[in-house]
């Protein structure tokens, strides 16, 4: 039987992006200062003490990236080792135990291997998204680090994120703040979502796509949006990209630049971005796993609008070609850099 006719019978081009549940996952447990074996197990549910640390005070951090089937045939998943990286990096923030990052790679292979009939098929524009996750699961009452938890990954099928083209965004200058000065902005952590929440509803309410927030503290700098970081593009051709301490460092974002430089052959900057700089730039887009790049075609700060020349049809030419590239490396038609493509064995 080949490996096609094993896959799951989805409509992969409008599966959306919903949680569907797949038939395995992995669960490794933290328990007297030290991490179990972990294993795969098919029940989806996650039974906790009332009192559990994340219930309580929200101990918790994430990881998001995707599996696909490559042009010959492979699954493969994208620089996963970075997001072992930013989740170490995540656990030291919210003071959890960091799960090592050899481990965390040989989990995610085996939620892969173990779920191959749900990758979805090269060309589809489809992918299997991989939700790494820790919490704290044992209980705390008094304020304080829990002393156990659970290291899990799930995964489900998510459909092509631009169906019939990228349409661009209008975002909204928020009168919200999503991550202060010194806080936990840079950690991938459900609080900075929880958080962002009140503005995310109010922007949707508004007739806006996203919102667009500031540094906190001056409220004149760009910081990122709820869930993805910007990357502007001047009038001459050189890409822009907001630099701050309390913004979510975005692999996307990191490869992006990096493609940009040396695939390119353009000059990138990492910068402080004034909100009052950004009229002055030609194209804008979003950054991040779920959509690699999304355009953006107009930002509006409390009445004023701000036009990319771009526009509102489709992607601006940088971007577009940024969009192209990244695709391709990651879909196997466009050779990639040395470690940035993980063959998963199945
Ligand atoms: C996950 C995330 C991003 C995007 O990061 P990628 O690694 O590119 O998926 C950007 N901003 C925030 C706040 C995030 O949580």
């Amino acid at each position: 039987m080949s490996t096609k006719a094993e896959k799951k019978d989805l409509d992969w081009q409008n599966i959306g992006f919903t949680y569907r549940v797949t038939d395995k996952r992995y669960v490794s447990v933290y328990k007297d200062g030290k991490w179990d074996e972990g294993q795969l197990t098919s029940d989806p549910n996650v039974v906790l003490n009332e009192c559990a640390g994340i219930l309580q005070y929200c101990q918790e951090i994430f990881e998001g990236l995707k599996a696909y089937e490559t042009e010959d045939g492979s699954i493969v998943t994208f620089r996963p080792d970075l997001n072992a990286e930013r989740m170490g990096n995540s656990a030291v923030g919210l003071v959890m135990p960091p799960f090592p990052k050899e481990r965390f790679l040989e989990a995610v292979d085996q939620v892969v291997r173990a779920n191959a009939a749900w990758v979805p098929p090269y060309g589809s524009g489809a992918s299997l998204y991989l939700r790494p996750y820790m919490f704290a699961s044992g209980p705390v009452i008094g304020v304080k680090p829990s002393d156990e938890y659970q290291f899990r990954i799930f995964c489900t099928p998510v459909g092509p994120y631009f169906k019939g083209g990228a349409k661009p965004l209008t975002l909204c200058v928020s009168d919200y703040d999503r991550a202060a000065p010194h806080g936990t902005g840079h950690f991938k952590a459900g609080l900075n979502y929880a958080m962002s929440l009140q503005a995310y509803v109010k922007a949707h309410a508004d007739g806006f796509d996203e919102n667009m927030f500031l540094d906190p503290a001056s409220r004149n700098f760009v910081e990122e949006t709820g869930g993805a970081n910007f990357l502007f593009v001047t009038k001459d051709n050189e890409v822009v990209t907001p630099k701050s301490d309390s913004i979510l460092p975005s692999i996307t974002r990191r490869s992006l630049v990096y493609v940009a430089e040396h695939y390119l052959g353009l000059k990138v900057t990492e910068r402080p971005v004034r909100l009052a700089e950004i009229a002055d730039f030609a194209e804008c887009g979003l950054c991040g796993t779920a959509a690699v790049i999304s355009p953006v075609g107009k930002v509006v700060d409390h009445g004023k609008e701000i036009c990319f020349p771009s526009g509102m049809e489709k992607m601006g030419p940088v971007i577009q070609k940024l969009y192209d590239t990244l695709t391709g490396i990651q879909q196997g038609r466009v050779e990639a850099p040395a470690g940035w493509i993980r063959k998963i064995s199945l």
